[in-house]
């Protein structure tokens, strides 16, 4: 059976973004990541800084290890990464553990791949990176999903935009009118990924300054802007 790459599994906790804000979740990160953003705060899951630390796990031996980690005080796994559409069939095995238990699979990913699994997945987020990340979206790919989903996905899907700045905004913006039916996510980027102690002032001074700009905009009506809940709890901290 095809086994995933995980460096990290840990919860639970309360998922700080996009659709699924707010809900207890365990989190399970996969290894690799087929973009090298500059503003990446996730980046020792394809650095090889934290190579050491990675495991080739059967989906039951990932189950196993969230069942040591929380027994039944779960009903949500995060799967996050790097990028987890870099993987193929052990994911879609994954999932339909999970739901033979009853627990919600929610995802991330960036739109740069597509795989089958998506279907199966209960809460999908697709999240371009702008400008500011210094990646380039791959618009025919990144159609080709929310086609697919459109067309034949049964699964909750959206769409998260991280905003540094204007030209992040700007690019937000023309993601909301291409996919015009599919909710849109908007988040302050976090400036400093390592510093230390309290940030929750930095960034919900950046979320004022989001919620401006879409408080003036009649192209962002239907957008939502929602700050990164466990930033403002955490700060910085990993595995939290
Ligand atoms: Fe980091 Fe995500 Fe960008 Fe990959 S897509 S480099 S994990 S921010």
């Amino acid at each position: 059976m095809s086994k995933l790459p995980v460096i990290e599994m840990f919860g639970p906790t309360i998922q700080g973004e996009g659709a699924v804000i707010g809900v207890k979740t365990m989190f399970v990160r996969t290894y690799g990541c087929d973009y090298r953003c500059g503003w990446c705060d996730s980046a020792f899951t394809w650095d090889g800084s934290a190579k050491d630390k990675v495991r080739m796990l059967a989906p039951e031996e990932i189950m196993a290890e969230l069942n040591a980690l929380a027994g039944d005080n779960f009903g949500c796994v995060t799967i996050s990464g790097g990028n987890p559409a870099l993987i193929g069939e052990g994911m879609g095995t994954f999932i339909r553990m999970l739901h033979e238990r009853g627990i919600q699979a929610a995802i991330e990913t960036q739109g740069s791949r597509w795989q089958d699994w998506f279907y199966d997945v209960d809460v999908l987020t697709v999240s371009p990176k702008p400008p500011s990340s210094g990646m380039k979206t791959n618009w025919e790919m990144l159609d080709g999903i929310m086609d697919k989903m459109k067309t034949q996905g049964s699964s909750a899907h959206s769409l998260k935009v991280v905003v540094f700045d204007d030209e992040d905004y700007q690019y937000a913006k023309s993601i909301h009118r291409r996919y015009p039916d599919v909710p849109l996510y908007l988040q302050p980027g976090n400036e400093n990924v390592t510093e230390e102690g309290d940030i929750s002032a930095r960034l919900l001074g950046r979320l004022e300054w989001l919620f401006k700009q879409v408080i003036a905009d009649p192209g962002m009506n239907k957008a939502r802007v929602l700050p990164q809940l466990h930033a403002l709890i955490w700060h910085n901290k990993r595995g939290k």
